[in-house]
């Protein structure tokens, strides 16, 4: 068995889902369960209608939400009437928010995960009309999560019980089931956090032991810069697990971070691939990666980092000192990318500021606390990082004009970060991957023809 996962851009149009038709129907001898996420830029129509709904503008909401709605039905497949029952409920879900006036995250996933259902419908039902014997399951029978609602985690064991009976339901049919969704063990419905239905793929596919997992989306694979930032990027034909989990990590945004655990737990290689160009090669991600002349495999980024400084007089040097900040960075449930440390002061870096006011506040006891927002993370991967002498000075030899504010280096041995002014972000990826992938090792890169 294989997973194929379809990327919103892959199922955005009946035309779109078509190709995706064609794709599986090539494929069927692998034994293909199929994961889609809702049909192109549906979870962001879905969570402004919400937005709209609390603040009051019920008619925006409602308007929206029509919209919406005339777009999926406009792709040709209601499911038997299904598809108008969920906007029915939608429309009451977006009623009772307007009432409400008030967005928990449980009632985010409650409105988001329409997005995924509908889809996995629509999907199910043009694979039939294309002549692909599908059946919808409801990915929320089988994805079992905590209760952290927007964020929820899987809970495998029970998870991977259930995913075991996936292949008697489906009895040699095509299973088409949407991503990113899943329910509580008290049945209420969750979501795996933005993008990730990759992350539900990933889940799928070590519950049912496939023996690949592919990511169909709109690039031809992990590209050596991220094209939103650079373009003319490189395809990477093949990767290893930690290198793409770091990439991901730190703004890769083909691949969920999640994704890789679940396939590194039950060894499953993991494919990207292009659903517009399904014989352009993808990426192929395993555990060993494979000899490589070239130091680096790709840079990846983070804009809008916020850079946050603690410095502590009192304390100096006093131990403690560590874990009263990362103490508070947890209470308000707020991750960490990078660290640098010295003497008195600690810098981090961070994504999420919906927090930071309160992690000010409290860090505001112990010490005196600066923030830095409009800043940029640069990683650059690559697992020759530890073993090529020199390779610091020659990363920062190639954007000597650009001001570094922050270095992260062996955390991992693979990955060297650091922090940029976010208008100094494209241009310091421009000059690296100048620097470093002029030249292309052609077991790993495709070169350019
Ligand atoms: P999907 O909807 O299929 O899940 P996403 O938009 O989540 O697709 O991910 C694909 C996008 O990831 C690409 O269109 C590209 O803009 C972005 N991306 C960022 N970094 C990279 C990279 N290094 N290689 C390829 N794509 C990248
Ligand atoms: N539809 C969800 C999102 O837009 C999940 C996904 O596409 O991976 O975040
Ligand atoms: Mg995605």
């Amino acid at each position: 068995m294989i997973v194929m996962k379809f990327g919103g851009s892959s199922v955005e149009s009946a035309s779109a889902i078509a190709r995706v038709a064609s794709i599986v129907g090539a494929r069927l001898h692998r034994k293909p369960v199929v994961v889609v996420s809702a049909m192109g830029k549906t979870t962001n129509r879905l969570l402004a209608i919400a937005h709209a709904a609390v603040s009051g503008d019920r008619a925006a909401a409602r308007l929206q939400l029509r919209d919406l709605e005339k777009y999926t039905l406009a792709e040709g497949a209601s499911a038997n009437g299904q598809v108008e029952a969920h906007f029915r409920e939608l429309s009451d879900l977006v009623n009772g928010l307007a009432v409400l006036g008030e967005l928990t995250p449980r009632s985010v996933d409650a409105i988001s995960a329409y997005g995924e259902r509908i889809s996995s419908l629509v999907v199910a039902e043009l694979f039939q009309r294309h002549g692909i014997d599908a059946v919808h399951a409801d990915a929320r029978d089988y994805i079992v999560t905590d209760e952290r609602h927007s964020q929820a985690a899987p809970l495998y064991a029970e998870t991977y019980d259930r995913l075991a009976k996936l292949e008697q339901l489906a009895a040699g049919r095509v299973a088409v089931m949407g991503g990113f969704i899943g329910s509580t063990r008290a049945g209420v419905t969750s979501t795996l956090g933005r993008g990730g239905s990759d992350f539900s793929a990933s889940i799928v596919g070590a519950g049912i032991g496939a023996e690949e997992i592919q990511i169909w989306t709109d690039v031809d694979g992990m590209l050596t810069c991220d094209p939103r930032i650079l373009a003319g990027g490189h395809r990477v034909k093949t990767i290893s697990f930690a290198e793409a989990a770091e990439l991901a990590y730190f703004g890769a945004k083909v691949l969920h971070p999640s994704t890789v655990a679940p396939a590194i737990e039950k060894n499953i290689p993991v494919s990207i691939l292009n659903s517009r160009r399904p014989d352009a090669g993808g990426t192929r991600i395993v555990a060993e990666g494979v000899p490589c002349s070239n130091t680096f495999k790709s840079i990846a980024c983070k804009p809008d980092i916020t850079l946050v400084h603690i410095r502590s007089m009192r304390m100096l040097m006093a131990y403690g000192f560590l874990r009263r900040i990362f103490e508070a960075f947890e209470r308000h449930e707020t991750p960490v990318d990078l660290i640098a440390t010295s003497e008195v002061s600690v810098s981090v870096t961070i994504d999420n500021t919906r927090n930071l006011d309160a992690v000010a506040a409290e860090l505001s006891q112990i010490a005196d606390v600066t923030v830095e927002s409009g800043q940029a993370i640069v990683c650059m991967v690559g697992e020759n990082i530890a073993t090529t002498p020199g390779i610091g000075a020659r990363v920062f030899q190639s954007i000597a004009g650009i001001n570094v504010r922050m270095v992260s280096h062996g955390a991992s041995s693979l990955n060297l970060s650091f922090v940029v002014n976010g208008k100094d972000l494209a241009g310091a990826v421009e000059l690296l991957h100048r620097e470093f992938f002029a030249t292309l090792d052609p077991e790993v890169f495709e070169t350019p023809s």
